[in-house]
């Protein structure tokens, strides 16, 4: 593969699948999943401790992982980001976003729900 030419969403969808779909369909869908969650963890580990040259490698694993996911489950993951996303944010539909704090409503009820109970 020429590492020069730029790679989109679904080239690199098809290239993991060719490398890897027919194990990742064969594991089935729960058993691929926990390595995805696996593969996110180092991703955190990588993250806080700022190992660099290791963060890069960990984004790679999560997207791949990802995109596996997505295959298993008949998902074009192009077509689903350029879908959700290709308008700007899905809820004000401007880029840059101008939501007065993405994600902060939601992040909020979980707090208050996990402190009822206890
Ligand atoms: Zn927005």
């Amino acid at each position: 593969m020429n590492n020069r030419k730029p790679m989109g969403l679904r080239e690199f969808q098809r290239l993991i699948e060719s490398i890897y779909y027919r194990k990742d369909k064969a594991r089935g869908l729960h058993g691929t999943y926990f390595w995805f969650a696996e593969e996110v963890g180092e991703l955190t580990r990588a993250l806080r401790r700022g190992e660099r040259g290791r963060q890069e490698e960990e984004f790679a694993d999560v997207l791949a992982w990802l995109s596996t996911l997505a295959s298993i489950q008949g998902v074009d993951l192009e077509r689903a980001a350029r879908r959700k996303y290709g308008k700007g944010c899905p809820y004000c539909h401007a880029t840059p976003c101008a939501c007065p704090d993405p994600g902060a409503k939601p992040r909020q009820k979980k707090v208050l729900r996990r402190n009822k109970t206890g």
